[in-house]
């Protein structure tokens, strides 16, 4: 058995029998890792801090190759982000961008990019008066890492470029315009949110510019919980999956 150290992003913290603590990170060198701290939950020493859900946490660890859970023998917490922690409507989508992580990862597959992404979503985040437009943002950018972003700018039944308010097809992410939607009603678009025309510039700027570049506040948010909505549809199909903290931060449109 080995020591190793990593520094890792906490997506979610689970109880486990009378005193342990289950936690999966995003780690820099490793990609989504599960740990377990013992005894944490009864230590009067040690802080929960580095299992709080966002945490930057260095770990030292016993490695075992056959092992899919690796036992912490140590911890720091790097960075916290307490402006997140003290807003509650920063914490759901904060939730909503670990666990987007958390559910289209798989474990033990080295992905240094996904956590620089992780870590500079949440720093983003943590300082921006637009959350929404973040998670928005995060979400795109993660489908795009992982190769499953089609061309979101050309209608998938008409194929044309130019179009006003859409919807998206839940299985393949493609738009659907109004006109072309009118004469198909049924179909895996129908429960996706209509979009106004506007959100495709919108994104097109989140693919191809920083997230300080957006002008956030030419998009109501509205409209952009509406693409967060479809987003989450999609990655739930794909991934075969549940984003439970979509309900958080779309409790208010949907239910
Ligand atoms: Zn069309």
């Amino acid at each position: 058995m080995e020591i190793h150290k990593t520094t890792g992003i906490a997506l979610s913290s689970i109880a486990s029998g009378e005193a342990d603590i289950i936690c999966n990170y995003f780690t820099r060198d490793s990609g989504k890792r599960k740990f377990v701290f013992k005894g944490l939950k009864k230590s009067k020493k040690r802080s929960l801090a580095a299992t709080e859900p966002g945490a930057v946490a260095n770990l030292v660890y016993y490695h075992r190759e056959d092992r899919d859970i690796f036992i912490v023998n140590d911890s720091s917490v790097e960075k916290y982000f307490p402006s997140i922690t003290a807003n509650l409507q920063k914490i759901f989508h904060l939730y909503f961008i670990l666990e987007c992580v958390e559910k289209t990862s798989g474990y033990d597959m080295a992905d240094e990019s996904i956590f620089i992404l992780l870590l500079s979503g949440i720093e983003v985040l943590s300082k921006t008066d637009y959350p929404a437009h973040l998670s928005s943002f995060f979400t795109l950018r993660l489908l795009n890492h992982h190769g499953i972003l089609p061309d979101i700018q050309a209608c998938k039944i008409c194929g044309k470029r130019q179009f006003g308010s859409f919807t998206m097809d839940v299985l393949d992410l493609r738009p659907v315009c109004g006109s072309c939607l009118g004469e198909n009603p049924s179909g895996p678009w129908q429960r996706s949110a209509m979009l106004p025309g506007s959100i495709r510039g919108y994104l097109t700027a989140c693919t191809t510019q920083k997230f300080s570049a957006l002008d956030p506040g030419r998009y109501p948010e509205n409209d952009i919980l509406d693409l967060v909505f479809n987003l989450s549809m999609f990655i739930e199909n794909y991934f075969h999956t549940d984003l439970k903290s979509k309900s958080f931060i779309l409790s208010n449109r949907y239910r």
